[in-house]
């Protein structure tokens, strides 16, 4: 979709937008719910603070489904992510798909997630998950919507789901948290997917994913911080919990990794973003249009 507007026409817009002269971010992934350390307008003042004024809140269960349409409800800056999770799919019900089936039209709902497999913690059996996975994925193709992938430790499993269904459906979304390697991640933009770092782009240790963000066509590179959390190296010590005010750590490690002006980077995410999300790139069409 974006791919149609110039890179200058999205810039312009969403300073229009913000009717503001600052720059601003994105937070691609964040489960406001779970940062329990902190009011929700603390949260989202605290994003503000640090120029952080879209937010993606993902749910992972039934009841987080329900929670953050309602506080993207509340909330300008807040959109809303809706799946279940693979570490929640066990105590999933018919009644938690069919919400999310009766709510992928809602206006701020902009992308069906976090699905996936996690065959680290195996919090559900693997079979459920991934029948959970298949389902959800099968949904989002229907409907055309962008999907958020959560997989550890299961690149096979995820590869072939994810391979199947894009035989009945072209599917679109981001690999969320990105876990796995160079390689792995090359196949994911071959698919068609973005490819989303956390805060863990800035921990020392972490050359295979530094070495996955220098290798990556930036094109399809987002940033996130899945707080509560992850928090990025600089926090680490001094906040309970991550914040989607320190997605700009991640920014910045990413910027220096690819030797790019931070400024650059920042309209390259913002692009990118929209170009992952289309129902979020509408939904700001339609609030710049209510603004005036
Ligand atoms: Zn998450």
């Amino acid at each position: 979709m974006s791919s149609k507007k110039s890179y200058m026409t999205l810039a312009s817009l969403y300073n229009d937008l913000l009717k503001m002269n600052t720059k601003h971010w994105i937070d691609t992934h964040c489960h406001i719910g779970m940062c329990d350390f902190i009011s929700e307008e603390d949260l989202i003042k605290h994003a503000h603070d640090n120029n952080v004024d879209i937010l993606l809140d993902v749910a992972v269960d039934g009841q987080s489904c329900r929670d953050v349409i309602a506080r993207a409800e509340r909330y300008d800056e807040v959109y809303a992510v809706i799946g279940i999770h693979p570490h929640d799919v066990k105590n999933a019900t018919e009644a938690d798909l069919d919400f999310i089936a009766n709510n992928f039209n809602h206006p701020k709902v902009v992308a069906i997630g976090e699905i996936g497999l996690d065959y680290y913690r195996d919090y559900s059996p693997r079979d459920l998950q991934k029948q959970f996975f298949e389902t959800q994925l099968r949904f989002a193709g229907e409907n055309n919507m962008p999907v958020v992938i959560h997989s550890r430790k299961a690149w096979d499993d995820t590869l072939e789901i994810v391979n199947e269904v894009r035989r009945d459906f072209p599917l679109r979304g981001v690999f969320h948290c990105f876990g796995y390697g160079p390689k792995e991640a090359e196949i994911c933009v071959d698919m068609g997917f973005h490819v989303s770092f956390p805060g863990v782009l800035t921990y020392e240790h972490s050359k295979k994913l530094k070495n996955t963000a220098k290798s990556i066509p930036m094109k399809r590179a987002l940033i996130e911080t899945d707080s509560p959390f992850m928090t990025p190296a600089k926090f680490k010590k001094q906040s309970r919990g991550n914040l989607p005010g320190y997605v700009v750590e991640t920014a910045k490690e990413l910027a220096s990794i690819r030797q790019m002006e931070l400024d650059i980077l920042q309209n390259l995410l913002f692009e990118n973003t929209m170009d992952c999300f289309p129902k979020l790139l509408s939904a700001l069409e339609k609030r710049q249009a209510a603004l005036g």
